[in-house]
């Protein structure tokens, strides 16, 4: 079965065409999804025929949820869904008092590899298509709707290297800002990469104003190179000098993640040559506490340890916040519920067959 997202505004008025009906339908068909709607029966303003029609060529959306996670008393909630083929990716809804964010996949595992990293250390298993990106916000949508709540966020910080992704990331933002859809503002979507530089010159060029983030984690190659291992491609200088020029073309003040790993990146000297990196160049510095990853060499830092990298960052003169650690309990860093879930599969065999939950909005599997 098709999925609906999978077509384009243009694709859906031609096949309305073929079936005798206005092309106003289709913005009527987005804006139920819009809203969160799980099927087309719901699609109350469409004629009953036509529901049926839609529903017998199309579905609402491609992805099955296989569990979901709760942390943060409710406030976040981390949903595991099933591609068609068999992979499987994550999305995380946090919930704050004047926004809703949520965290998207791009990719079913990751190539970059990163040592630090649970999504790195699964063989890589494939893009994600550009529909199956933005499903992950309507099911988030149709999650929010429910609380009299709206997504107004996306950050791509959930698995997968975005930019490795290209096309079908971008048309999956422009999908995103879509008044007929979602309406989300590309001033308000995250793109974090770990520094693809030919896709970051590219990006600038697509007149889409996305917030771009950098996966800095060092400030020397050596380190670096370790640590996010496409930085033997694309090192160091030649990254902040195409990041800097996307912040100028933009008018966005281009954000540089920092994972902070316990006596590996966090010394006196780690913050002095992020401060010789960055000084007086348009940049903020987001520190992540490491949320520890089984199998890995790494060690989360001390409260006490972040607090004086914090400030031996700001007395380079660099502007910095520590990002919250939403979703701990939920293991709602970058991969870990899926690994939770291979490791039990790997065990058990595949947990149900596939089709089981063929209408994915629904109440997910697991959830009790
Ligand atoms: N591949 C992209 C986007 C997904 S990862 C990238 O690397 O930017 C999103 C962010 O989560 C990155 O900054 C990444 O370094 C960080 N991250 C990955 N594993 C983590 C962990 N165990 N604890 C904290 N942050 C982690
Ligand atoms: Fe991939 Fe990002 Fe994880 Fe690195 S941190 S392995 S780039 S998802």
């Amino acid at each position: 079965m098709v999925p609906i997202l999978s077509l384009s505004a243009p694709e859906l008025e031609r096949w309305l065409a073929e079936h005798d009906q206005p092309a106003y339908r289709a913005k009527q068909v987005w804006a139920w999804l819009g809203r969160g709607a799980t099927s087309f029966e719901e699609m109350k303003d469409l004629p009953k025929p036509l529901r049926e029609q839609l529903a017998t060529d199309f579905v609402a959306t491609s992805l099955r949820p296989l569990a979901v996670s709760e942390a943060d008393d409710g406030l976040t909630t981390k949903t595991l869904y099933e591609l068609d083929g068999g992979h499987s990716v994550e999305a995380v809804v946090m919930r704050y008092t004047d926004r809703s964010t949520l965290c998207i996949s791009s990719q079913a595992g990751c190539p970059i590899g990163c040592p630090f990293c649970a999504t790195g250390k699964f063989p890589f298993g494939r893009n994600l298509k550009s529909n199956e990106i933005v499903e992950q916000a309507v099911d988030a949508q149709r999650l929010l709707a429910r609380e009299g709540r709206r997504l107004s966020h996306v950050v791509f910080m959930g698995m997968g290297e975005p930019m490795a992704n290209y096309r079908s990331v971008v048309d999956s933002v422009r999908r995103l800002a879509d008044p007929e859809l979602l309406g989300i503002s590309p001033r308000r979507i995250v793109l974090s990469t770990s520094g693809l530089i030919p896709r970051i010159e590219q990006l600038g060029g697509e007149k889409i104003p996305v917030t771009l983030a950098i996966s800095l984690h060092a400030a020397r190659d050596e380190l670096r190179d370790e640590l996010v291992p496409i930085n033997r491609k694309y090192p160091l200088t030649e990254l902040i000098a195409a990041t800097q020029a996307y912040g100028e073309k933009t008018g966005r003040r281009v954000s540089y993640e920092w994972v902070l790993l316990a006596g590996v990146n966090d010394t006196e000297r780690d913050a002095h040559e992020l401060g010789a990196l960055l000084k007086g160049k348009l940049a903020h510095v987001n520190l992540i506490p490491f949320n520890p990853v089984e199998g890995t060499p790494y060690h989360a830092p001390s409260r006490a340890q972040v607090r004086a990298f914090k400030e031996m960052v700001e007395a380079q003169g660099l502007n910095v916040t520590v990002r919250d650690t939403r979703g701990r309990e939920a293991d709602a860093a970058c991969g870990q519920l899926h690994e939770r879930v291979m490791r039990s599969r790997a065990e058990k065999g595949p947990p149900r067959n596939q089709g089981e939950a063929s209408d994915s909005a629904g109440t997910p599997a697991g959830v009790g």
